[in-house]
């Protein structure tokens, strides 16, 4: 018998309740899923959401083999000094989906210029803006993990020329692989849209700052879907009211919910949308904790380690 603790709030544990049993059983596992326990020592596995109301002091669960993160950012959980065991965060098929269709859509939009024709409907003929092939407009994605590499492949797939940039050197197909800070400016240079899509750790904080802006084409679209304090915001609004960046499509804030008076609201050159680019699919994230926990059991090492000092 597996003994496994859901930490989260109510409505996140009611969207599993017959997923994850199912998906541990399928895998021949036998477990006991409980939303609390008068017997910490006995926990072997913590599904961890934070959130206002749920607990954060992991003490107790002396003998837990493992907290398995439900959302795929880490940045609230990786500092907690009682979380001294193996911390793994979330991968799932359709997260992964959805923000390879959010990240698509919007690089889309801003592709094929669909906001003059969606606000300008005002009887003006105007042939002169017929948009660029796909293979003539330069897409930079900043971070190639599981969500970075993904989005890349279907823009690849599209025929948008692409420049990656991660910590590590990588070699994906289709992509101009780039690291390090030099390499942080060559991929800047080149983007004519720009997608973050990388973890917020101390390293990655205002990565996006008014030096990092001077450094993209005039006119160039940026879309943050990553974390809201990848980006300076003054240095953003500075850049965007001197023409230099020509629209930016924010997903995530350095404070969520977006204040109602923060300026992203109601400026001209800013698209808010309320982190919803994509999300932990409780379908496809029930399999994947259930495989995690299956292969763990059977001595496979934990997939999706978080590693404290890079903090991702
Ligand atoms: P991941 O697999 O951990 O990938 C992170 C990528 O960022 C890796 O390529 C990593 O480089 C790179 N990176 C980290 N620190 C770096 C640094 N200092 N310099 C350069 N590159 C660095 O993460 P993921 O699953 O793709 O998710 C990325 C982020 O998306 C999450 O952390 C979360 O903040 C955000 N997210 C947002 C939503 C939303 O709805 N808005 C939903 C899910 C996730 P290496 O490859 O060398 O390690």
């Amino acid at each position: 018998m597996v003994d496994i603790l859901f930490l989260a709030d109510r409505a996140t544990r009611a969207a599993y309740a017959d997923l994850l049993p199912a998906a541990l059983a399928g895998l021949g596992i036998d477990a006991r899923i409980m939303a609390r326990t008068d017997a910490p020592r006995q926990v072997d596995y913590i599904i961890y959401a934070p959130g206002d109301d749920t607990p954060d002091d992991f003490t107790p669960f002396t003998s837990c083999k493992a907290v398995l993160g439900l959302w795929a950012g880490v940045e609230q959980i990786v500092g907690n000094p009682t979380l001294t065991m193996p911390l793994c965060r979330m991968v799932d098929a359709g997260l992964t989906e959805g923000m390879v269709e959010w990240v698509t859509g919007h690089v889309l939009r801003h592709h094929l210029g669909l906001d003059l024709h969606i606000h300008g409907q005002d009887g003006v003929w105007r042939q002169d803006v017929a948009p660029p092939l796909a293979r003539d407009r330069h897409v930079t994605i900043l971070g190639l993990g599981a969500l970075g590499a993904a989005c890349g492949a279907m823009l690849a797939h599209l025929g948008f020329p692409l420049t990656g940039w991660s910590r590590s050197q990588k070699a994906l197909p289709n992509m101009t692989c780039l690291a390090g800070a030099d390499g942080l400016i060559e991929a800047l240079r080149g983007a004519d849209i720009l997608v973050l899509l990388l973890p917020l750790t101390p390293r990655t904080r205002h990565v996006i700052d008014a030096g990092a802006l001077a450094e993209l084409p005039k006119g160039a679209v940026i879309l943050n879907p990553g974390r809201g304090a990848l980006i300076e915001d003054a240095a953003l609004l500075t850049a965007l009211d001197r023409g230099h960046i020509g629209h930016a499509t924010l997903d995530t804030f350095a404070t969520e919910p977006l204040p109602a008076a923060h300026p992203f609201w109601a400026h001209p050159g800013v698209t808010v949308t309320p982190h919803i680019a994509s999300t932990t699919r409780p379908d496809t994230a029930a399999r994947a904790i259930a495989r995690n926990i299956a292969g763990h059991e059977s001595g496979a090492p934990l997939e999706n380690l978080v590693n404290r000092d890079r903090g991702y």
